[in-house]
């Protein structure tokens, strides 16, 4: 008798090569060795550390006790909808009509509905890198193949026109820009995106998903403008992506929405129907009362986190061997460690990586933070500053203790 019952498991060839997030893995290394009493600090997440503002809250208990409980219309209430359309409008200088609106569980799920809904077998996708990883592994499941064009560090991890004109293909189907961008920080200006655009309207086979999940982390006097606004015919073969996550501090709650042209937008509430139905009653309410109530926060905490920008970037360039360039936006930087690689740690071990680099941080300096590698550039570093002020000083610290003890 076979005594083990899950012999049988084989897990569907889609899944081939695609594992949990490695951001994940490192958090859980992290939290294991602060369990172990050390004290490590994480500088590896991708949320705000602020909590959900309270009217927000109070949104929701409100509509739990009005009995916002049961099912709603399939990819969005009426009334986030008509909160998103003002948003857009408001904002972005959009307009949308409701049938051309998706709210999600998140913003991840309205891009996996994108994906799901346009790419057959072997269908590209280029993915403008370094990128969030999930982006190729989604692309992946939805049975298409990324293609992830890198960036240079001297045009700020911009996307290069020549290079999206020469990854184009008859089978590319989306490019995927994300500005302001996880994991660089750098964001496009309208000048920025000009090339790329022009190169779009060249092929018109292929469309544009813009996640602009980061608009409002903006620093300076960056503002973030909308490729749709630029180029009002690409709108017609666009999806924007955004979300009530980053701006108001709420990852938990999983709203997200996307916006493009009606075939699309149905074809993506088809997907969602046959996997999660609607996205959270509650949390929708939330959000319209996180896009139509007071913004004053969104300063806030853009101030606050502009001054963790300031004081990383800082940190960073005064440590010999580490570089990086300020960010435009979001709430991290993606530093070069170039001038450590080939060296050793105190205990004899070379540097060959930047995931060598990272494992030392953590391992002997603790400190979290994760290789460019898995972002689809090396030798670089990404840190996420979503930390309060103090340990972020105590963290660049430690991370100039531990270049410093390199041979
Ligand atoms: N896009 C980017 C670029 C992100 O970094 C993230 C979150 N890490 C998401 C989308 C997903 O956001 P949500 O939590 O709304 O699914």
């Amino acid at each position: 008798m076979n005594a083990d019952p899950l012999s049988s498991f084989r897990p569907a060839r889609r899944l081939d090569g695609i594992g949990v997030s490695e951001i994940l893995a490192i958090g859980a290394r992290a939290a294991q060795l602060r369990r172990e009493g050390r004290p490590v600090i994480v500088l590896g997440a991708g949320e705000p550390d602020f909590d959900t503002p309270e009217n927000v809250k109070d949104a929701a208990v409100a509509a739990i006790r009005a009995g916002a409980t049961k099912y709603t219309a399939l990819d969005g209430t009426a009334e986030l909808k008509a909160a998103i359309i003002a948003k857009l409008e408001r904002e972005n200088g959009l307009r949308y009509e409701p049938a051309e609106i998706t709210v999600g569980a998140g913003a991840k799920q309205v891009i996996h509905n994108a994906l799901m809904a346009t790419l057959d077998e072997g269908d590209e996708v280029i993915i403008a890198a370094p990128y969030w990883t999930s982006y190729a592994d989604m692309v992946r499941i939805a049975g298409g193949v990324p293609v992830a064009v890198a960036g240079r560090e001297e045009n700020g991890f911009r996307l290069d026109a020549g290079d999206l004109e020469r990854a184009i293909t008859p089978r590319t189907r989306w490019l995927m820009l994300n500005s302001p961008s996880n994991p660089t920080g750098a964001a496009y200006s309208a000048a920025d995106y000009r090339p790329l655009l022009d190169v779009l309207l060249r092929h018109p086979q292929v469309w544009l998903m813009s996640d602009e999940i980061y608009e409002h982390l903006c620093y300076g006097n960056f503002v973030a403008v909308s490729p749709m606004r630029l180029e009002p015919a690409l709108r017609e073969r666009a999806l924007l992506v955004n979300g009530v996550s980053k701006s108001f501090a709420m990852t938990g709650w999983r709203i997200g929405y996307g916006a493009g042209p009606a075939p699309l937008i149905r074809a993506m509430a088809v997907v969602q129907s046959q996997s999660t139905s609607n996205p959270s009653s509650v949390s929708q309410a939330a959000a319209v009362e996180a896009l139509n109530g007071p913004q004053e926060v969104l300063a806030e905490r853009r101030a606050s986190f502009a001054r963790r920008r300031d004081l990383v970037v800082a940190a960073l360039n005064a440590i010999p061997g580490l570089h990086c360039r300020p960010p435009e936006g979001a709430f991290y930087t993606f530093a070069s460690c170039a001038g450590v690689i080939g060296r050793s740690t105190p205990a004899g071990t070379v540097l060959r990586t930047d995931a060598d680099f990272c494992r030392y941080l953590l391992e002997e300096h603790d400190v979290a933070v994760v290789p460019g590698s898995i972002f689809g550039l090396a030798p670089y570093f990404r840190i996420s500053y979503a930390t309060a002020e103090a340990e972020l000083r105590t963290a660049m610290a430690r991370i100039s203790a531990a270049v410093e003890a390199l041979r």
